[in-house]
Parts: C-alpha cells; sequence; structure tokens
C-alpha cells in the first residue's frame, strides 16, 4: 500500500477543440497540444474519475468508490518523527466483499473525469475522506507495530506512544470502479472478473450520481488581461504583466495577497506560506518566545520580546524530512519581507501545498521545535491553533548545481528532494 506509483493519466476532451488531451493526476493546468489553449482546472471539492469499462454493456452501471490519496504521513513520538510518503487507494463504500483497494489498476489506464454523462448510473455512496482516514491510519499503524516489535525489546514499548499524526500535502480524490450484477455476483466491467464474494445486490444501498464543480478557467489575467504563468501542477498562477498572484476558488480566479524577498535577478523563487499562529496553552507570540520554547543558544535581547512570531511553511512539497527541517529553518530566521513587488522575469517555482494544510503544519513545527519533547508532547492534545494572518512570500534562492540554497535561512533544498516532492 505504500508503493509509489507513477502519476495517473486523465483523458479529457480539449474543452475548445474536443481533441483528446492527456493529464496527468498532479496537473492542474490543462495545455491543448493541438489548439495551444491553456486552461486552469478548478474544483471546489476532490476530483472524481471513472475508470473506463471495458466490456460492452447495455446495463446501467453500478459505481464503486475508492479513495485514492497520497501525502506526507507523519507520526510524532519519541525520541523522533517518523515520516513517510504514502499513495494509496482505499475503499470509499465499505463492504467485507469488496476489494479493500484498487490495486495497481488505475495506473495501467486512462482515468476520465466523472461528468453528468454518466448520470444514469447507480452509485455506491462513499464514506468522508475524513472517515476513511482512521482506517487508512490503523492500516499504517500496523506496519509500524510489525516493524517495531521486531527492532525493540518489550521493555521499550513505552516509548511507541504515539502523540500527534498527521497527512499533510494530501491529495484525495474519488475514483469509482464501474459493476454490473450478473445475478448474485457482481461483475468488475473493467477487468470482466468477478468481485469477490458478493453477496445478493439487496444488501446495497445506491445514491445517485451527485453534481460536483469541475471548472476550466482560462489562464488570462482578471485584472489586466494578460497571459498568466505556472507550471503544470501549480496551485497559484502569476501575471508578470501586473505582477498579481491568482489561485482558484468558488469557479473564480481569486487575488492572492503575497509579499517578495527582493535578491539578485538570477535567483530562483520558492513560495513559502508565512503565518500568524493564534496558539493556546503554548508561548509562541514572539521570537523571545520562541528562543525559549526551542531553548535556541541565544542570548535573548530585550527586543525580541516585542517580535511577532511568524511561522514559515513550505508552499511546496518536499521529501517529508526535509520539508519538516525546512519549517524550523525557515520559522527560526523570520527573514523580513518586502511589500508586493515586480514579478516579470522572474523564475517562481510551483505553489503546491495548500492552504488547508498550514494548520496542521503549525502544530508540526512545535513538535519538531519543542525542546524538551518530552515535557511538550503530552501537552499537545490540550492545545488550540487557530490562524489570524497568512501571506505567500516569494523567498529568493540561490540556483545551485544540484540544490537550491538560501543561505541566510541556512537552507539548502536538493533539486532531486524537490522533483519527488512535486509528484507526491
Ligand atoms: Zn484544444
Ligand atoms: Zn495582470
Amino acid at each position: 500500500m505504500e508503493k509509489r506509483s507513477d502519476n495517473w493519466k486523465i483523458e479529457h476532451a480539449c474543452p475548445q477543440c474536443s481533441a483528446p488531451v492527456l493529464l496527468e493526476d498532479t496537473d492542474r493546468i490543462l495545455s491543448c497540444p493541438f489548439c495551444r489553449v491553456k486552461l486552469f482546472i478548478s474544483t471546489d471539492s476532490h476530483f472524481r474519475y471513472f475508470i473506463p469499462p471495458k466490456m460492452e454493456s447495455s446495463d446501467e452501471l453500478i459505481m464503486i468508490p475508492y479513495w485514492r490519496f497520497r501525502g506526507m504521513h507523519f507520526s510524532v513520538r519519541l525520541p523522533k518523527t517518523d515520516s513517510r510518503v504514502v499513495d494509496a487507494t482505499i475503499q470509499g463504500y465499505v463492504s467485507s466483499s469488496l476489494p479493500l483497494s484498487l490495486g495497481v489498476r488505475p495506473q495501467a489506464v486512462k482515468l476520465r473525469f466523472l461528468l453528468p454523462e454518466m448520470k444514469r448510473h447507480f452509485y455506491l455512496p462513499e464514506l468522508s475522506f475524513r472517515e476513511v482516514m482512521p482506517v487508512i491510519e490503523k492500516r499504517l499503524l500496523q506496519i509500524e507495530t510489525i516493524n517495531f516489535n521486531k527492532r525493540m525489546k518489550a521493555v521499550e514499548l513505552m516509548s511507541d506512544l504515539v502523540f500527534y499524526r498527521t497527512f499533510i500535502g494530501e491529495t484525495s480524490s474519488l475514483i469509482y470502479l464501474p459493476a454490473r450484477m450478473d445475478g448474485n455476483t457482481m461483475i468488475d466491467q473493467v477487468s470482466g472478473s468477478p468481485l469477490s464474494g458478493t453477496g445478493p445486490s439487496g444488501e446495497l444501498s445506491f445514491t445517485k450520481y451527485r453534481d460536483w464543480r469541475l471548472d476550466f478557467l482560462p489562464l488570462l489575467c482578471p485584472d489586466c488581461g494578460w497571459d498568466l504563468d505556472g507550471e503544470r501542477q501549480s496551485l497559484a498562477l502569476v501575471c508578470p504583466n501586473c505582477s498579481t498572484l491568482w489561485m482558484g476558488s468558488g469557479g473564480n480566479l481569486k487575488k492572492v495577497p503575497y509579499a517578495i524577498i527582493e535578491k539578485r535577478t538570477d535567483s530562483t523563487y520558492l513560495p513559502f506560506w508565512r503565518v500568524r499562529a493564534e496558539i493556546e496553552g503554548a508561548r509562541l507570540d514572539t521570537f523571545a518566545d520562541l528562543v525559549r520554547f526551542s531553548n535556541l543558544p541565544r542570548v535573548i535581547q530585550p527586543e525580541w520580546e516585542g517580535k511577532r512570531l511568524h511561522i514559515w511553511i513550505p508552499a511546496f512539497k518536499l521529501q517529508p524530512r526535509a520539508f519538516l527541517a525546512a519549517i524550523r529553518k525557515a520559522t527560526i530566521t523570520q527573514l523580513p519581507t518586502g511589500p508586493e513587488g515586480n514579478l516579470s522575469k522572474k523564475r517562481i517555482l510551483p505553489l503546491t501545498l495548500p492552504e488547508e494544510d498550514i494548520e496542521a503544519c503549525i502544530r508540526l513545527f512545535m513538535t519538531e521545535a519543542a525542546i524538551p519533547k518530552k515535557r511538550f508532547l503530552p501537552t499537545l492534545s490540550d492545545i488550540r491553533t487557530g490562524i489570524s494572518e497568512r501571506e505567500i512570500v516569494l523567498v529568493p534562492f540561490k540556483d545551485g548545481r544540484q540544490e537550491f540554497i538560501q543561505e541566510d535561512m541556512h537552507l539548502t533544498i536538493g533539486k532531486n528532494l524537490l522533483r519527488f516532492g512535486r509528484n507526491i
């Protein structure tokens, strides 16, 4: 279940010229090789796909939902946090008579977006991703426990307590597997084989096709009409003409505030979320608080007591350990930010970490920065966090041969780790 897979392919007719375009599931920009149109793909919920049936059938199909998710998974325990990349599918409709996961199947076929032309079929209702998550974690935990028993002596079991678990940078989508009833047996309409041990159809409850929002938005700046720039996986688009930043929201592009730290012209800019967190139950309001919280080897200057602390979170996915290190280093540095600036001719790497993950990142930062952890981690469940300010900061990095370097943050990010992160 943890094997990393190649990106899944989705076939979709170009909204402008109808030619078939092949997308990867991490793509947020549809770029048609035939008519050259570029469109931003936006949804308000999860993307929904189906595996096209191979078997000819005039009947209505039964569509079985599976959740597909991938992201960085962190388990915080003493003395250290374990992290891994998870990429898996799991039943959305819980039934012991249906396969628990889709297996490797989606890599071998081209998926399609689930659109209203699939309305006539019958749908098994899915649990929400939130409800399915504990099942996923339980499976992860089983794996961890087995490894653990092999490695450690029983007397050390106490230290295996997990204080916090979270998925970050998680992409979740629904994939429907088409099936058909043949007597009492449910037949998979992709492979043609029966789905194991299916009971009579009377036990299943169905729901109707539900409309979900899928928009293809022109890559034009809503303010000045100029072509927007963005790499295919980026959640944010840049207008090089009026130097604005845009993200998808409710079927439109929404302008988002940002700051830029101007550096030499040959820099590459990486996006960070700079966040003001409201934390109840731990003192992390000023830079002086952070020095105490992390027991940093510095003499607290009086002005630090008034310097408001911001948490800096990489707005891109990365190999999980490198991601943790980057949150810590960027936050300890507290770089001064400038105003919005000139974005023309700047190389800006894609923003791939959605705003929804910020809160979990704040908790993760605290678990990583707290010294001693032994005292802090048991209090974590009593701590409440909120976000009062957030903005995107474009941070200049020196472009090395194999890494990007941010000298002020003492942060080096291997290009291979970043490439790896783009496929998470
Ligand atoms: Zn086209
Ligand atoms: Zn513009």
